[in-house]
């Protein structure tokens, strides 16, 4: 199984191969450049969130915790021992939770149509934030590109 420096390496040429190839067709301007080459990193690991020892699973699980720990002890705040006891529950909640939750590796985020739902996830929120659909793109070229590595190595 290819690593997470292969999978960031070959999605960052596949995507640059495939922007070359279609350049007159994609028009980039410096913001829309910058949210993409961040989100094909992002994109090209995503897939092995599955996998409960890669880094993108634990980056994900602690982003989970840390905006649940923010956003309880937010609703609580006026009252701080029910904020502390509350966002500490739900993060440890959230740990074991996530912990034991084991769904099985290449299943679901290593297909096609969730690399679709998940470009339409990322495009929605580029697009009400910095009005652009070019990084949804490169996110969706990104994410193929971890799929057609995995499928690649399993057939050697
Ligand atoms: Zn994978």
């Amino acid at each position: 199984m290819p690593d997470y420096k292969v999978h960031l390496i070959f999605g960052f040429v596949f995507c640059a191969i495939l922007y070359y190839v279609f350049r007159q067709l994609i028009l980039l301007d410096i913001k829309s450049t910058a949210i993409s080459l961040l989100l094909i990193g992002f994109a090209a690991l995503f897939p092995d969130v599955d996998h409960q020892n890669s880094k993108i699973h634990r980056w994900v699980k602690s982003i989970i915790i840390i905006i649940a720990i923010i956003v309880i002890g937010v609703i609580c705040y006026p009252n701080l021992k029910i904020a502390f006891i509350a966002s500490f529950g739900s993060g440890m909640f959230l740990y074991i939770l996530l912990t034991w939750f084991k769904p099985k590796h290449r299943g679901i985020t290593h297909t096609f149509k969730f690399s679709i739902i998940f470009s339409i996830f990322i495009g929605i929120i580029t697009l009400f934030t910095f009005h652009t659909l070019i990084p949804a793109l490169f996110s969706f070229l990104a994410y193929n590109s971890h799929i057609i590595l995995d499928k690649l190595v399993q057939e050697l």
